[in-house]
């Protein structure tokens, strides 16, 4: 096992390492901006170093900063969170030059993965099923590109190798828009991700987002740890994740798992890993893989009792994996609502200082995040400040709890989206379970026309 290990994150996931090295009896490196020195979490790290201004750009995404912090404390090892640059296959290649373990995949596969047509190509030969579309990337031919679309059928998407984030993709109805949309989404890469390439999906019109968690060592050894529904979305970006997801076959979910640790092997995999599907009439289309640990991590935790975060680590270590996939087992739901610094409802961000904190508690609920009494919410990062994860032997009895602990959560100061949460938990749709990725921007937008009076 590794004697020190820096964290190159923040906020509440840079905790959540810190807490599986204190358990694993690993010393930690807590490295922080400017806007983040006084930070509470900072000061429960064994060592702590300023690595340069609030901008991330001149601080979480600076890779000499990073790699010298841990030379100067005699780090070994670097585990990248999520987010800043836990997928960036340049940065892992320079941990590992520089002597450090990278406690992520190697490099190469962080690349073959983080361009999507280069992934979707990696899945399609370890059999895993793909949206259908155009075999790779889009040729320069108008002519190519029209019968492309005609072959995959409308509506299509047209998708960014290099995107992420939700952002480089567009929608497209119908061949009058496609050369448009192609163009204008190429360039938007080419801008926003340094790589032109963009590639077409058939668009499903009503899927769920359902994903696969992985985990697998340095030795070919490969697992998976059940599934999880994260179709709760606003602007592709998750606000509630789920597992196990409801209304699946058990059957259909082992299918599909067994196929991405077969993936895992052919690829080579070390660490933690999702597979991510959109799920429709009863099939699952591979979308695209993340090669790190995803904020909804916890849910999974609670319903399998494996401990990801310390997983990547002992693996990272080269540890075999000392589990066997039969020895995991599925028991009971959880929940996940993931807490905003902002408008509930009309998602504008809402940073400052949290007067008052009081996180709730009791049977079942899980609270991670690193905010306080007192704290003060930076402009500068994301507006996530933590995560409500509330575990039941059942579904009803996982929301119920999810319902009580909203109410009794308070958060002064700030506008958080724990309304909106509340909204959720009550609404029947969700009950019922098993809602499309549309949900949720259909149901605000309902709301917001019934506000206007339409
Ligand atoms: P990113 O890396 O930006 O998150 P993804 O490929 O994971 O991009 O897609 C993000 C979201 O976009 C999905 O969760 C889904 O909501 C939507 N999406 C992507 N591809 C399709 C598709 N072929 N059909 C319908 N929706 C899609």
């Amino acid at each position: 096992m590794f004697g020190k290990v820096l964290i190159a994150n923040r906020g509440e996931i840079a905790l959540r390492v810190l807490r599986a090295c204190r358990e694993l009896g690993v010393r930690t490196v807590a490295v922080h901006s400017e806007a983040d020195t006084e930070a509470k979490y900072v000061k429960l790290a064994d060592e702590s170093v300023c690595i340069g201004p609030a901008p991330s750009s001149q601080s979480y995404l600076n890779i000499p900063a990073i790699i010298s912090a841990a030379e100067v404390t005699d780090a070994e090892a670097i585990h990248p969170g999520y987010g800043f640059l836990s997928e960036n296959a340049d940065f892992a290649e320079r941990v590992e030059k520089s002597g450090f373990a990278f406690i992520g995949p190697r490099p190469e596969t962080i690349r073959l993965m983080g361009d999507k047509v280069s992934a979707k190509n990696a899945m399609r030969e370890a059999g895993v099923p793909c949206v259908p579309g155009s075999d790779g990337a889009l040729p320069e031919d108008p002519k190519e590109i029209i019968k492309i679309g005609r072959a995959v059928g409308y509506p299509v998407i047209i998708k960014a190798a290099g995107g992420g984030g939700g952002r480089g993709m567009r929608v497209v109805h119908t061949e009058a828009a496609l050369l448009n949309a192609v163009n204008m989404t190429r360039a938007e890469a080419g801008a926003a991700f340094n790589n032109p390439t963009v590639y077409m999906e058939k668009f499903l019109e009503n899927p769920r987002h359902v994903e696969i968690q992985v985990l697998s060592d340095a030795h070919r050894n490969s697992i998976y740890l059940g599934e999880r529904d994260c179709s709760m979305q606003r602007r592709h970006q998750k606000v509630i994740e789920e597992a196990p997801a409801p209304d699946i076959n058990r059957r259909m979910i082992g299918r599909v798992g067994d196929r991405c640790a077969e993936a895992c092997r052919r690829i080579n995999y070390r660490g933690a890993g999702t597979f991510e599907f959109l799920y429709e009439n009863g099939e699952f289309y591979f979308i695209e893989m993340n090669t790190r640990v995803q904020v909804e991590h916890p849910v999974t935790e609670l319903i399998t009792g494996v401990d990801i975060v310390q997983a990547q680590i002992r693996v990272a270590a080269g540890e075999k994996l000392w589990l066997k996939q039969r020895e995991i087992e599925i028991r009971g739901h959880a929940i996940e609502c993931r807490i905003n610094a902002e408008d509930p409802f009309k998602f504008t961000p809402s940073p400052g200082k949290i007067t008052n904190w009081h996180p709730p508690g009791g049977p079942g609920i899980r609270v991670d995040s690193h905010a306080y009494s007192g704290y003060t919410v930076p402009p500068h990062y994301d507006s996530m400040i933590g995560k409500v994860i509330a575990y039941g032997d059942t579904r009803e009895q996982a929301i119920k709890r999810m319902r009580i602990a909203l109410s009794e959560m308070m958060v002064d100061g700030i506008k958080t989206n724990i309304p909106l949460h509340q909204e959720l938990m009550l609404d029947e749709r969700f009950i019922k379970g098993g809602t499309s990725i549309h949900y949720l921007e259909e149901k605000l937008a309902a709301k917001s026309d019934a506000s206007k009076g339409k």
